[in-house]
């Protein structure tokens, strides 16, 4: 599997050489994104990520940072596959996504754009609850709601973090959290690798949480100024309390993982 970090920062004003947050999962030659900052497929397109196999779009709640990239990238999914028709398309495209309200006004957009958003394959939108999002055969992911968000009404939560199960191995993606311990069910025992939020936090919160728990790898992603303001200084401190097993993501940054 491969993790391509789109977009690194939190949300920030706009910042230099950094995009709102997103990255994709390259599995088996499809592509699962999961949330679309600002200007991510336009990143990804550049970078070499094949929007024509995108499968899933997992958001992990509806803060401009986390989607105000959608709307584009699935104008830009359906510019190649529907006007210029580079490829057979792989199938429709599930969107999984906290808010519908959110969902419904980006449709909205999108239907108000040049041939009304016409497409020979389907966008279908999910909101998502606690459990078991989908399970391909390739990918399965799981959402556990966490606390960044309060309750939309008593029974839907409106943020959530992710357990990525793919070949055995066990990927979480925190989303933005209210704090570290709204973890703690969906990492359980161990994981292999963890994409985490550090806008809201410093490195030694990040350190302090992780410190005990098997995890191989951590990846410092939505990343705020008290990190990007003096980033070589960051890079250090993740060092010094981390060694290998942690990194500061970059955009753009490719990563195989298995
Ligand atoms: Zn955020």
């Amino acid at each position: 599997m491969k993790i391509c970090f789109l977009g690194t920062c939190s949300g920030t004003e706009p910042y230099q050489n950094r995009k709102h947050s997103a990255f994709c999962l390259e599995c088996e030659g499809y592509i699962y994104w999961f949330d679309a900052g600002e200007g991510c497929s336009y990143t990804g397109h550049i970078a070499g990520v094949d929007l024509l196999a995108v499968k899933n779009i997992v958001i992990s709640h509806t803060h401009m940072d986390h989607v105000g990239g959608l709307g584009n990238l699935l104008w830009n999914i359906r510019k190649l596959r529907y006007v210029k028709k580079e490829k057979p398309y792989y199938g429709d495209i599930e969107v999984y996504i906290p808010n519908m309200e959110t969902w419904n006004g980006i449709m909205k957009i999108l239907r108000n754009t040049e041939g009304e958003f016409c497409t020979d394959y389907s966008v279908i939108g999910h909101r998502i609850m606690d459990g078991i999002l989908f399970d391909d055969g390739i990918l399965k992911v799981t959402a556990y709601h966490n606390t960044h968000l309060q309750k939309q009404d008593l029974t839907s939560w409106l943020s959530f973090s992710f357990l990525i199960e793919y070949e055995g191995k066990r990927l979480v993606y925190s989303g933005d959290v209210g704090n570290y311990h709204d973890l703690d069910e969906v990492i359980g025992g161990g994981c292999n690798c963890l994409i985490i939020e550090t806008g809201h936090f410093c490195i030694d919160d990040v350190y302090d949480y992780c410190k005990d728990k098997q995890i191989e790898k951590i990846y410092f992603f939505h990343n705020g100024r008290e990190i990007l303001n003096n980033l070589p200084a960051a890079q250090k401190r993740v060092y010094d309390l981390f060694g290998e097993k942690a990194i500061i993501c970059e955009d753009g940054m490719i990563v195989q993982t298995s």
